[in-house]
Order: C-alpha cells, then sequence, then structure tokens
C-alpha cells in the first residue's frame, strides 16, 4: 500500500467506524454476535497468501468475516464484566500513536512520548486526587503506564519482593507471602503463581459487604509472624470484581503503622475512575490511600472513557521499581540517561518496548476535561440507581450485595407473599439462579456476568457504556424480570412432579 491508496483506505475506514457507531447508538444489532465457536476457521484460507492482496477486497473480508464476530462492548445492554473504556478521541490518539510505531523504551526513543506521559499522568493523577507525591514532577514518585492492572500489581509485588529481601536479605522467598482478600482479583494468584510466591487470601465477610476489616488483617499477621512466615505485601481492593467492595483503607492504615515493613498496593482497576467525582473520595478512602499506599493504579480503559489499554501505575518512589526493573546492558544506555536527567520508562515496566499510551489519553483528558469525566462517572451511578430502583420494587429479584457505584449485584429470591410464607433453602435458590443465569446467557441481546458471593450464585450488572441510556436499563430490567419469572415457571415444573 502506498501513501495515496493509505489515504483511500484511511478515509473508508472512518466512515465505516461512523456508520458503526450509528447502529450502534440505535441498538441496530445485539450486543453478541451470533456465530457459534470456530466460525472463523473455515472461512479464512488456512495459509497468509504467497502474494499480496489488494486492500479494498482485505477490507471487504473484515466487514464480512470479522465485524459478524464482535461482542460490542460499547453496545448500550453492554452490562457485563466491567465497562471497556472508549472514546472518539481516544480511537484517534491510537491511530496517530500507532502512525509512528514507536517502542518508546527510553527517552531517546522519541523525547515527546516518554515526556508526554510523564506530564499525562500527572494530569490524571491530579484529576484523582492522588497526593503530590505521586506526581512525576516531584522527581521522587511518579506514574507509568502498565499493559493491564495486572501487571500493575505484579510489577508493584516485584517491587516489594526486592524492597524487602534487601531489608531482610536473610530471608527465604519461601517464606514470603503475598497477602489478598477472597475477593481481589485473580491477579493476586497469577502474581503468586508467575513469582513462586505464596498467597494468603483473608475472609472477609458478608457482614462487612466483603470489605477487608483491620482486625482480620491484623490476626492474620500476628498468627504468620508467629509462624515466622513474612508477609512483605497487601493487595487492596477499591471496587472489588464480584461486588464492588471498598476494603477498609483506614483500618488498614493504623494496622500496618505496627508493620511497616509491608507494602501496600491498591488495585482499584475498575472503582479508581470514580475518585474524579469528589463526592465518592471518602467512599473510597482517598485519604487513607493517599497516607499510606505505596503504589495504586487504576485502569482508564475500564470506566475512564479511554481505549483498551491505558493503565497507570503510580508509586510514591520511583526507586521501588527501579531498584527492582534496571537492567542496562551496553546498547541501552544514552547520554541523557547515564547523566540522570531524564527517565526511561523501561526500567519501570516488565518488558523492554512499551506502546504509545500517553498520546491517547491526552487526547481524552482534553476532550473531555474533569468535568466530561465527572459526568460520565455521575450518569452511570444514576443509572445503577435507577436500577436499585426498580430491583427494590420487584417481588422476585433482590440485592446480594450493597450497590457498590455503578455495580449491582442481584438474585432471584422470591420475597414471601401472603399466600406464600415460605422462603428456598440456599441450595435452591443456587440452582434456581443457575437457571435464570443460563436463560439469560441465552439470549444475544443483553450480557450480564455470573458470580458466587459467600457461596450465594448470583449475577452482576455494571453499566459504564457512554451510550447506555435510562430506557436501556428499564429494558434490561423488563427483560431480565421476563427470564426469571420463566426460570421460576420452569424450575416449579419439576418439583410439582417430584
Ligand atoms: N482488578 C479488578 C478489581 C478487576 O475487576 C479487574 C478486571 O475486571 C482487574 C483487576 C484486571 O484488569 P486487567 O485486565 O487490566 O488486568
Amino acid at each position: 500500500m502506498d501513501i495515496e491508496q493509505f489515504r483511500k483506505a484511511g478515509y473508508q475506514a472512518i466512515d465505516r467506524i461512523c456508520d458503526y457507531y450509528y447502529a450502534l447508538q440505535q441498538s441496530k444489532f445485539s450486543v453478541l454476535p451470533d456465530v457459534e465457536p470456530g466460525y472463523l476457521r473455515p472461512l479464512l484460507p488456512s495459509n497468509a497468501p504467497e502474494t499480496g492482496e489488494d486492500f479494498s477486497q482485505i477490507a471487504e473480508d473484515y466487514q464480512k468475516l470479522i465485524v459478524p464476530g464482535y461482542t460490542h462492548w460499547q453496545h448500550p445492554s453492554f452490562l457485563a464484566y466491567f465497562p471497556a473504556g472508549f472514546s472518539f478521541e481516544g480511537i484517534l490518539g491510537d491511530l496517530y500513536a500507532s502512525s509512528v510505531s514507536n517502542p518508546g523504551f527510553n527517552w531517546l526513543a522519541s523525547p515527546s512520548c516518554t515526556e508526554l506521559e510523564s506530564i499525562v499522568l500527572d494530569w490524571a493523577s491530579q484529576m484523582l486526587g492522588l497526593s503530590s507525591s505521586f506526581l512525576n514532577s516531584s522527581g521522587v514518585g511518579g506514574g507509568c503506564f502498565q499493559n493491564t492492572a495486572s501487571e500493575a500489581a505484579l510489577v508493584a509485588i516485584i517491587a516489594a519482593r526486592s524492597a524487602y529481601k534487601a531489608a531482610y536479605p536473610d530471608t527465604k522467598l519461601e517464606d514470603m507471602r503475598i497477602y489478598t482478600t477472597t475477593q481481589t482479583h485473580s491477579l493476586g494468584l497469577k502474581a503468586g503463581v508467575i513469582l513462586g510466591l505464596s498467597v494468603r487470601a483473608l475472609e472477609v465477610t458478608r457482614e462487612d459487604n466483603f470489605s477487608l476489616r483491620g482486625d482480620t488483617l491484623r490476626s492474620a499477621l500476628e498468627e504468620d509472624k508467629k509462624k515466622e512466615l513474612h508477609p512483605f505485601i497487601l493487595i487492596a481492593t477499591i471496587g472489588t470484581t464480584s461486588s464492588g467492595a471498598v476494603d477498609n483503607i483506614a483500618e488498614i492504615r493504623t494496622v500496618t503503622a505496627d508493620f511497616p515493613e509491608i507494602k501496600i498496593h491498591v488495585d482499584a482497576a475498575w472503582a479508581g475512575m470514580a475518585l474524579v467525582c469528589p463526592e465518592f473520595r471518602e467512599l473510597c478512602f482517598l485519604e487513607d490511600i493517599n497516607a499510606i499506599a505505596d503504589s495504586f493504579s487504576t485502569n482508564f480503559h475500564k470506566w475512564g472513557l479511554t481505549n483498551f489499554d491505558a493503565c497507570p501505575l503510580w508509586v510514591r518512589d520511583r526507586k521501588y521499581l527501579t531498584d527492582a526493573l534496571d537492567i542496562t546492558p551496553p546498547f541501552l544506555r544514552t547520554a541523557q540517561g547515564d547523566a540522570g536527567i531524564v527517565v526511561d520508562y523501561r526500567n519501570w515496566h516488565l518488558g523492554l518496548g512499551r506502546r504509545y499510551r500517553s498520546l491517547k489519553l491526552w487526547f481524552v483528558l482534553r476532550g473531555y476535561g474533569v468535568e466530561g469525566f465527572q459526568k460520565h462517572i455521575r450518569k452511570a451511578v444514576d443509572l445503577n440507581k435507577f436500577f436499585v430502583e426498580l430491583v427494590t420494587s420487584s417481588n422476585m429479584l433482590s440485592l446480594c450485595a450493597p450497590p457498590s457505584l455503578a455495580l449491582s449485584v442481584i438474585r432471584i429470591n422470591p420475597k414471601p407473599s401472603a399466600s406464600n410464607q415460605a422462603t428456598l433453602p440456599e441450595d435452591a435458590l443456587n440452582d434456581l439462579n443457575k437457571l435464570f443465569y443460563g436463560k439469560l446467557s441465552a439470549r444475544k441481546d443483553i450480557i450480564l456476568t455470573q458470580t458466587v458471593l459467600n457461596g450465594q450464585f448470583c449475577i452482576r450488572l455494571a453499566i459504564g457504556s457512554a451510550f447506555t441510556q435510562e430506557v436501556h436499563i428499564r429494558d434490561a430490567f423488563e427483560l431480565i424480570t421476563h427470564e426469571a419469572k420463566l426460570a421460576l415457571e420452569a424450575w416449579e415444573q419439576p418439583q410439582i412432579g417430584a
């Protein structure tokens, strides 16, 4: 393809993307694709072509074969997992970033890439209300993009392990422990597997809304210390995946004051974006995070209007990362790096090369401004309040945990009526709800996620697509209620015969 062919194909691509978003806004297609596993292989040749093909043919095949296999994460009825960030500014940022295909591993690899990342992550940090200690401009702390929240946690754990080994060199790796809770994202266990370190998942209870409390942490720390084990990092979560629980960082702060060797990483992958609104900061323990977190990460690529991927990790002390990750062979040395007058982000993360992500976040932050972000977050929270009102008024559905920001967790739990006072035993309720979720997940016009909370099978509904409006939440509720009725009828059928 030459430059003029690119110009033509590029215009066509933008036109098609615009058509796609017009159709999506009007729900002209379902959120889930109508394809079966393995649909694509028979449609494509088994080898790459020997000679290059005309791009117009490639573009047609893309429309015909690939687009029909998409799950539409920006669809107004996408209510599963957590939202995937999106904005047109983000798309353009990625397009321009891709246009220079730049691995940006050190300052010299493209000065503007490094410098923009350092400035934009300062903007983002200030927008979220993080302490000035986390600013790149502080020269001590700072932030840089990681690939994902999982990698941010992994990097934080590697840094904490290194700091602990430096302070206590005789510690055996097999005695070192990562602390998480039973509600921490699987990133905690995965990091343990990757690093060969043990993970202790602390119990959290329904009564505490699945939040880690100080007493639980203290007794685990005392117990492990007695056994001569070495807990060295706690992964605390602001907004757990299953129910949006928030660990009690205020109590964690009190406890860890007595155990200063423990590092704290705050995983706020989804809910961290709510910090943009001052009214949610107390709920998310921002003051305590600012007081004790050694590292903090949140995904702009979830609730933060920025196309995947955009996950900053901020640290209070950049040496925390570089002491663990700086390996500089001669071919990576530069005059500026040697002089210590620039940041080489390759020493702040796992890979060498890194995507140029600051550009899209810069575009998005400028396009929306702080007010635009606040509006986006508040809208989703308000829509969730509306959904909660509908659930609360239903005599069939109930909430399994307090609603958290834009996330609700529900199940069928028929309320006793004048004619039927009986409540179902837990096992039966779980079977009924599995049946219910089976019915919902057989549909293509909505997508929700299952989870288990305290042994209870439940269904999560997470709001966050920029295109979701009140009408879509009302439709979703009606559809959920419809399937709940069918599930109850189907479930009662065999019971009558039994
Ligand atoms: N942490 C929490 C609380 C999450 O909910 C998720 C994903 O939903 C993650 C981490 C993982 O995010 P990533 O895909 O960026 O690793």
